[in-house]
C-alpha cells in the first residue's frame, strides 16, 4: 500500500465480526460483494438489529471523519470482499478539493455524527440531551460555519489585495544589529478588521488556500527585502524568513515556484529561510524530506519553527536539513520564573549548536531575557523588546535609527 494510494481490498468470512461497537475505527469500507449484518450491542448481552447491508453499500464511515468510537457492530453473514477507504485517505482527497465543498462535507458530516448521538441518546430511553452537550454542539456547528465564511473571504482578500506582510527584525545576539526578518502576514478585513493569522492560517491550511497564500508571501517579502535594502544601503546581508506549512511542501511544482519567485525578484537562495513548525513536519515527513534536501542544496536554509512545542522524539532533527532552531516563546517566557526552565533553553542551545544549528530565540520581550539567552550562547532573538511585526516603511525607519547597543542598555 502505498501513501499515495491508502485503498485496500480485504476479505472478511461468513460470521467473522468486521467492526465491533466501541472500539476505535480508523476507516469505512466499500461492500464489493456479499451481505453484512449491523446491530448494536445493549447492555446484558443484548443485540438489536439495526439492518443489513449489501454490494454497493458502505460501512462504517463515520470513522473517516472522526475517531470517536464504533456506533455499532458489524459481522459478515456471507463472505465478503471490501474496499477499505482510511481516514487518512479520505481527508487528503477532501484536502485537494475545492474549499467550499470541503466545509459543506464537513458539515453534513459533522451534523450526521451529531444525529446519531442525539439517536443514540434518545434511544436508550432517556431525556433528551443535557443541555451542555446541545450548548457544544451548537458551538461545534458555528464554528463550522465561521470557518466556511472565513475561507470564502480569505480566498477572495488574496485577490483583492486585502492582505499584507508585517515584518519582525531579528537580531544578532553578539553584534546587537539586525541580521534579518521574518514575514508575518496580516488580513485587514473591510468590515471585520484586523483578522488574527492564529485565526485564518489554520483554516488556510485546512483547505489548501495556504498554497497561494505561502507564495504570495514569498514574493512578496523577496521583493520587500529588495526595497530595504536599496533603501539603506545594506546589500545581500540581511536575511528574510517566511513560514510555510506541510502542504505547501506537498503542492505541485513548489520548487519550481520558489525559484521562479526567487529568480524574478533576484534575492539570492541563501537570503531566504522557510520556516516551518515541528508539528506540521512531523505530519508530513516523506515529501516533506526531499522537498527541504533540494531547498537546501538550492542554498536556502530550513527553521525548525516553535521548537519544543510539537514532539516527543529528537530523531527528527537528523531526518531533516535543519539549519535553524527557533525556540517556542513558551521557554523564553518561563526562563526568569524556573531554573529548569533555564537549564532546558540552555540544553536546546548546546544541542542545536552540537547538530551545527544556529539558534534564534522567539518571544524576547525584555532585556533580561536577551542577557540571559546572550550569555548562554543563542545566537539571535526576535521579539516586542527589539521590535514588533512593522510595515516595510516602519522597518526601513526603524533600521535607519537601529542601536545595536539596546543590548547592553
Ligand atoms: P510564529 O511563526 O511563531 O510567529 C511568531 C508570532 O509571535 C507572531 O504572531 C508574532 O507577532 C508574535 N510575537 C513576536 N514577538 C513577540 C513577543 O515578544 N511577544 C509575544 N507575545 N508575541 C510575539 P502572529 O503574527 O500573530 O502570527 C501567529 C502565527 O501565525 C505565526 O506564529 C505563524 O505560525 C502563523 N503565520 C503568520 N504569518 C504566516 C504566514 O505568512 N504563513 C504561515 N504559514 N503562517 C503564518
Ligand atoms: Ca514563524
Ligand atoms: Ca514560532
Amino acid at each position: 500500500m502505498d501513501s499515495q494510494n491508502q485503498q485496500s481490498k480485504r476479505v472478511f468470512k461468513a460470521g467473522e465480526i468486521i467492526m465491533r461497537q466501541g472500539t476505535k475505527g480508523d476507516c469505512a469500507y466499500i461492500i464489493e460483494d456479499g451481505v453484512v449484518e449491523i446491530f448494536i450491542e445493549r447492555p446484558g448481552g443484548k443485540t438489536q438489529k439495526v439492518g443489513t447491508r449489501g454490494a454497493g453499500s458502505i460501512i462504517g464511515e463515520m470513522a473517516i471523519v472522526d475517531d470517536a468510537p464504533r456506533t455499532a457492530t458489524v459481522k459478515a453473514i456471507k463472505d465478503c470482499k471490501m474496499l477499505e477507504i482510511t481516514r487518512e485517505d479520505f481527508s487528503r482527497r477532501l484536502k485537494s478539493s475545492d474549499p467550499v465543498l470541503q466545509m459543506i462535507s464537513q458539515v453534513i458530516l459533522t451534523r450526521y455524527r451529531d444525529t446519531l448521538t442525539r439517536a443514540e441518546i434518545l434511544g436508550e430511553g432517556s431525556t433528551y440531551p443535557p443541555p451542555e452537550m446541545l450548548e457544544h454542539d451548537y458551538v461545534a456547528q458555528t464554528d463550522v460555519v465561521e470557518s466556511i465564511k472565513i475561507a470564502n473571504e480569505f480566498q477572495a482578500a488574496l485577490q483583492n489585495n486585502e492582505l499584507q506582510l508585517y515584518y519582525q527584525p531579528i537580531v544578532n545576539l553578539q553584534s546587537g544589529n539586525v541580521v534579518g526578518f521574518e514575514a508575518l502576514m496580516r488580513w485587514f478585513h473591510p468590515e471585520k478588521g484586523f483578522i488574527s493569522p492564529g485565526v485564518f492560517i489554520p483554516i488556510a491550511e485546512k483547505n489548501g488556500l495556504i498554497v497561494e497564500a505561502s507564495r504570495w508571501a514569498l514574493g512578496e517579502s523577496c521583493r520587500a527585502l529588495k526595497r530595504i535594502e536599496s533603501r539603506i544601503g545594506r546589500e545581500e546581508n540581511l536575511y528574510m524568513s517566511v513560514n510555510f506549512s506541510s502542504t505547501d511542501f506537498a503542492s505541485e511544482n513548489f520548487l519550481d515556484h520558489v525559484y521562479r519567485i526567487l529568480s524574478e525578484s533576484d534575492v539570492p537562495a541563501k537570503q531566504i529561510k522557510l520556516e516551518i513548525t515541528e508539528r506540521l513536519l512531523i505530519q508530513q515527513p516523506d515529501n516533506a524530506k526531499e522537498m527541504l534536501e533540494l531547498c537546501r542544496e538550492a542554498g536556502m536554509r530550513i527553521a525548525i519553527d516553535d521548537f519544543g512545542t510539537g514532539y516527543s522524539s529528537l530523531s527528527y532533527l537528523y531526518y531533516f536539513p535543519i539549519g535553524v532552531l527557533k525556540i517556542d516563546q513558551s521557554f523564553v517566557r518561563a526562563m526568569k520564573k524556573e531554573d529548569k526552565s533555564r537549564e532546558l533553553v540552555r540544553s536546546i542551545i548546546g544541542l542545536g549548536k552540537n547538530m551545527n544549528m544556529s539558534i534564534i530565540a522567539e518571544g524576547v520581550e525584555e532585556l533580561d531575557e536577551a542577557r540571559i539567552l546572550q550569555s548562554m550562547g543563542c545566537d539571535a532573538a526576535q521579539g516586542y523588546y527589539f521590535a514588533k511585526p512593522l510595515p516595510e516603511k516602519d522597518v526601513i525607519e526603524l533600521l535607519r535609527g537601529w542601536n545595536p547597543a539596546k543590548l547592553t542598555a
